[in-house]
């Protein structure tokens, strides 16, 4: 069976009398070690899906399913825990905590999964040293460079041994040069097992996807290996 398999997902957003139909029935499976670049235009679903698969919420219709669990049909709480389980997320702008060292920045999710202080510090150690920051874990964010600090980040998304990363523009506020440094940190955790997927406007960051799928208008309008 796929990781993840949906069928028919579709998501309307109300805004008083207006509808907005984001996903307009979007059907895919994606295989457990896969690495899929998202793309498409503005407004044409990508966020909408990611934060399907992201379990950040929940679709209007359809079925989705991820490593044999249904969200579609998950109350808030029980979409908040599969999300603190199952997904890690790396975003544009890095969203580290300001004046905190890089090893707490690392280690935050397992506070919410209640992981006691020195395994927490363990394993955000162990996952910055596998992003190539072992020499800095107590430099606080301002003392990083962009592709540092992104790093510091997906030390953070890994920290839980989620089932599938996540990434919105992972690259998007980097020079190109530290873009092929993340986007190799990428390709190694994908050669490793991990799935990926990432959300890019960029031809060349799609590239290093094993897989590209296109939205337009909340239907995925291409898909190719
Ligand atoms: P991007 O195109 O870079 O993915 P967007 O600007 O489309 O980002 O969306 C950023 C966030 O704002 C997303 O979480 C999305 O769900 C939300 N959003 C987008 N459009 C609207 C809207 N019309 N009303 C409310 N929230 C929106
Ligand atoms: P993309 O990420 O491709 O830019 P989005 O998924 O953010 O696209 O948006 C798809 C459509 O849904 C857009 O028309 C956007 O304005 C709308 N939208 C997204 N999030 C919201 C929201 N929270 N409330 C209302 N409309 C939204």
């Amino acid at each position: 069976a796929p990781l993840i398999r949906c069928r028919d997902l579709t998501r309307v957003y109300r805004m008083g009398d207006n509808e907005v139909h984001a996903l307009q029935g979007v059907s895919t499976d994606i295989a457990e070690g896969d690495y899929v670049a998202i793309m498409g235009p503005s407004g044409s679903g990508k966020s909408t899906f990611m934060n399907m698969i992201g379990a950040l919420d929940r679709p209007t219709s359809g079925t989705l399913e991820i490593d044999g669990e249904r969200l579609d049909n998950m109350k808030p709480d029980q979409l908040a825990a599969f999300r603190g389980r199952r997904v890690g997320f790396v975003f544009q702008q890095f969203n580290l905590l300001p004046r905190t060292s890089a090893v707490e920045n690392a280690g935050l999710p397992l506070i919410y999964a209640g992981i006691e202080a020195a395994e927490r510090k363990a394993r955000a150690e162990a996952r910055l040293k596998q992003v190539g920051l072992g020499e800095r874990m107590d430099h606080q964010p301002s003392q990083l460079s962009g592709g540092q600090q992104q790093r510091v980040a997906i030390a953070r998304a890994l920290v839980n041994d989620p089932a599938i990363l996540l990434a919105d523009e992972p690259t998007g506020a980097l020079d190109s040069q530290t873009s092929e440094e993340i986007l190799d940190i990428f390709d190694q955790l994908n050669r490793e097992g991990m799935t990926i997927i990432l959300v890019t406007h960029e031809a060349e960051v799609a590239e290093h996807a094993k897989r590209q799928i296109v939205f337009r208008d909340g239907e995925i309008v291409e898909d190719r290996s």
